[in-house]
């Protein structure tokens, strides 16, 4: 199936350049806009789960993830104040076999980015675009949470801040971490850790619910003392880690009202720009991955615009929706206090006790799904 149409993608995120990719390898011309000067990912890591993997996979690109990339083992949920195990998800022994991989996001969009520019997706950087000229060219809007696309011709409702901040930073690894992604609970904050770069670096996200606003987006850098001070009560081990930030950034979490319509014209939305979510789930750039993978396939399937666009819709938006509500579900449980949060650990200790692969195989709709058998 090919794609006789010029393409048009704004942003070259994630999303962005998946979809520029899967575009190109079909045949389509494409063009990708981005208003930052050169490739700029926060030095950052990200998480890509088995269904990310899959589109990966079908982009050809999963075996040099695998290659270069530490397969994450499992994913532990600890209690904050001595690290307690109180959840351990095998996922090795019970998860999906395309496997999770934690990966610098500066390494991944670089592969993303040469594996377009192989495909001869051309770029045009410093290119902040409002609106594209109107021509025939289809138009993917992947210009992430803030999305101008989405406010000028979709919707402009305004997001609500979540009362919830995200600080971000990595760390030198000294401590043998193995690679499982640790997320350690505690009553109104979360802590995630998990080694990047072959071991060679601590990735850390710290979740608290707090009154004061914080913008979307990672050009806010915060005082690290700020971070420091919100999780002075975690294990000796967490503080010493987080002693040794020296530069962090901070996100402020918003809701975004869920979009009804994915497209308009000859345009549609893909990824953050579409669907912005909470990161409790680590999904949001696996959802932009999958989104990618389908609307390419779509264009390819369907001769016109709108027809293409209904059924891209169609089969992303209800699995999307379950995604970010069991995202925001997830911070309610990872943020749990009192006798609710006891019992929630007692159950999570004792289920793992009698059937560990339970908490694993229960998220199989999620992981076990391969958007390039669509
Ligand atoms: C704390 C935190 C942790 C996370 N961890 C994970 C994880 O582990 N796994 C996971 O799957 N997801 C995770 N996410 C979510 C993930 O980061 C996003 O969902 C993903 O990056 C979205 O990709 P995108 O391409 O849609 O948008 P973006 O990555 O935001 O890319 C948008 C691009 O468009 C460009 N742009 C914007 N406006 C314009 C314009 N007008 N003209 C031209 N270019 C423009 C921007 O410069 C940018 O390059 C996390 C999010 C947070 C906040």
């Amino acid at each position: 199936m090919t794609i006789n149409r010029e393409i048009a993608v704004v942003g070259a995120g994630i999303g962005g350049l998946a979809v520029a990719l899967a575009c190109a390898q079909r045949g389509a011309t494409v063009q990708v806009y981005e208003q930052a000067r050169a490739l700029n990912e926060v030095g950052a890591g990200i998480q890509i789960s088995p269904n990310g993997m899959n589109v990966l996979a079908a982009l050809g690109l999963a075996d040099d993830i695998r290659a270069t990339t530490m397969r994450t083992s499992a994913i532990n949920l600890r209690d904050y104040r001595q690290g307690r195990l109180v959840s351990h998800l095998d996922l090795l022994k019970h998860g999906q076999p395309a496997g999770h991989y934690a990966i610098h996001r500066a390494d991944f969009v670089e592969k993303l980015y040469q594996a377009c520019l192989a495909t001869g997706v051309s770029f045009q950087f410093g290119n902040d675009v409002e609106m594209l000229p109107s021509d025939k060219r289809v138009v993917i809007a992947a210009d992430g949470v803030n999305s101008k696309h989405r406010s000028k011709f979709i919707n402009d409702e305004k997001s609500t801040f979540s009362g919830q901040v995200a600080w971000r930073a990595t760390v030198k690894n000294t401590h043998e971490l193995p690679a499982i992604s640790t997320v350690h609970l505690a009553p109104s904050r979360h802590l995630v850790t998990y080694p990047l770069r072959q071991g060679n670096l601590i990735n850390i996200v710290a979740v608290q619910e707090r009154s004061i606003w914080a913008d979307s987006g990672w050009s806010m850098t915060d005082d690290p003392e700020n971070l420091r001070d919100a999780f002075d009560d975690f294990s000796p081990e967490i503080c010493e880690i987080l002693g040794r930030i020296d530069d962090c950034f901070v996100w402020g979490l918003h809701n975004f009202p869920a979009e009804k319509q994915w497209y308009t014209g000859n345009m549609a939305l893909l990824g953050d720009a579409v669907h912005p979510m909470l990161p409790f789930m680590a999904q949001g750039a696996n959802m932009a991955l999958e989104d990618a993978w389908i609307l390419a396939t779509c264009l390819a399937r369907f001769e016109g615009n709108s027809d293409a666009f209904a059924a891209y819709q169609k089969a992303r938006s209800l699995r999307v929706d379950h995604v970010v509500a069991a995202s925001s579900r997830n911070a309610a449980a990872f943020h749990l206090s009192g006798v609710k949060r006891s019992i929630a650990h007692t159950v999570l200790r004792t289920a793992d006790k009698i059937a560990p692969s339970v908490g694993i195989k229960r998220l199989d709709w999620l992981y076990g799904y391969d958007a390039a058998k669509f």
